[in-house]
């Protein structure tokens, strides 16, 4: 039979194992001890898909896998950086003068950070070396790209006495500066939900993030428990190894239809028009009332993927609360097929995967993050989702597919220091 590699997250505190490789590769490359660690996690996202950038709805977690940073500030404006993916080559770089895409490949993301938070009124930011390791896999729709920034925007906040990291709405800027790292230094277009996922999900609990932009800090998120242990339920993850790829324009295509669907409908955001139609008395027959009113059918086909996904948000946490799960899977299946369907995201492993995962017994399952390649969610009751990992790659083996590996994820915390 078919074996999946599962991933193991590393063990957290001052003397676990995330901190321990960050601080070790972090003395082994500069000679001295880091003056602190600090981590952040990648997420999944439960139900609430490209919905961020059309100011909706989404519920991620925090997964336990996290990223490590091992960092020291510097009084020049030098960062020196070194990646455990690569570490015979630490990079370099100079925030003096840095403009926009100014520095390439990886670094791109940490110096970012700091050139943020100086553009936005932070100017005690200063150089520093930075040493990291990750157990969050790269590239696979997971946000190691979110948990790298949000670790080295909570290491600078402390480094240099920013304040920002203690409360919700100090993180938000910070949540702010990774963002914009992520969009203005390595040109990788972001909605926001993975930084806000890295900075404020809670152990035990699911984000609901509203992502209309007049919403403050206080009022954006709120805490949903879900305690998958005592509903006797497991969240498989699996990375299907399909190539995840968001800068070949997809991505950037499909935002800027959605922001041609609000113009033409003469509203802000699609949300606008979302709270209408969900909360209509009839809501299939407001929604394709609405969708009359755009001019082709490939629009037509977004908007009732944003639309129908915003509304799934609230009834996926209010059936999981009540302890229905086979509507939560359900749920969890309608996302899927929007996506596939009339979005257009997903991609023959994302289909496959979640297709031997209904078949397999999971309660629902969804393709997690920007599509196109990734990683898959299943609801499935405890102890049965290392047996859908092996059905997914005995079907993956089958069709000729790269072998998939895979983590069972527990609701974890929020970026913190570790040491
Ligand atoms: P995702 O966030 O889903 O993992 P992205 O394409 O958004 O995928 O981000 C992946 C990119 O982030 C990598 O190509 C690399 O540039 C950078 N990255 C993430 N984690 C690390 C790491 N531990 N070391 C070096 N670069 C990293
Ligand atoms: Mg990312």
């Amino acid at each position: 039979t078919t074996t999946v590699e599962f991933i193991q997250p590393w063990t957290q505190g001052a003397d676990g194992q995330g901190a321990t490789k960050a601080r070790e590769l972090f003395q082994k490359v500069y000679g001295l001890d880091p003056q602190g660690v600090w981590s952040a996690p990648g997420r999944v996202n439960l139900i609430g898909e490209h919905t961020d950038y059309n100011a909706g709805l989404c519920l991620p977690i925090a997964l336990p896998n996290r990223t490590y940073v091992a960092a020291s500030p510097r009084t020049d404006s030098r960062v020196r950086l070194v990646s455990s993916m690569d570490p015979e080559n630490p990079v370099q770089a100079d925030l003096d003068g840095l403009q926009a895409r100014g520095v390439s490949g990886w670094a791109a993301y940490p110096v970012g950070v700091a050139w943020a938070l100086q553009r936005d009124g932070f100017p005690q930011v200063r150089g520093f070396d930075l040493a990291l390791a990750s157990c969050v896999p790269v590239g696979s729709g997971l946000s190691s790209s979110a948990a790298m920034t949000c670790a080295v925007a909570l290491a600078l906040d402390d480094l240099f006495g920013l304040g920002l990291g203690g409360d919700e709405a100090g993180r938000v800027r910070l949540i702010q500066a990774a963002i914009t790292a992520e969009n203005d230094m390595a040109g990788a277009s972001t909605g926001g939900m993975d930084q806000s996922a890295s900075m404020r999900c809670r152990s035990g609990c699911a984000l609901r993030l509203d992502c209309r932009p007049e919403l403050d800090a206080m009022s954006n998120v709120r805490q949903v428990p879900f305690d998958l242990q005592s509903a006797g339920l497991e969240l498989l993850v699996v990375d299907t190894r399909a190539q995840h790829q968001l800068n070949d324009g997809q991505y950037d295509q499909r935002r800027a239809t959605c922001e041609q669907a609000a113009h033409l409908l003469g509203v802000a955001n699609l949300r606008q028009v979302a709270d209408q139609v969900n909360g209509a008395a009839d809501p299939p027959s407001a929604l394709a009332a609405l969708l009359e009113q755009l001019p082709d059918e490939i629009m037509r086909r977004r908007v009732r993927h944003v639309i129908s996904e915003i509304g799934r948000v609230d009834r996926f946490v209010e059936a999981f609360g009540r302890g229905d799960y086979v509507l939560a899977g359900r749920l969890f299946n309608a996302s899927h097929d929007s996506l596939r369907d009339d979005y257009e995201v997903t991609c023959p492993e994302l289909d496959e995967a979640v297709d031997a995962a209904r078949q397999g017994g999971a309660y629902g399952a969804r393709m997690t993050g920007g599509g196109f390649g990734g990683s898959i969610i299943a609801l499935a009751d405890a102890g049965k989702g290392s047996d859908l990992a092996c059905d997914i790659a005995e079907r993956f083996a089958s069709k000729g597919f790269k072998a998939p590996r895979a983590l069972i994820a527990l609701p974890s915390s929020a970026a913190a220091r570790e040491s």
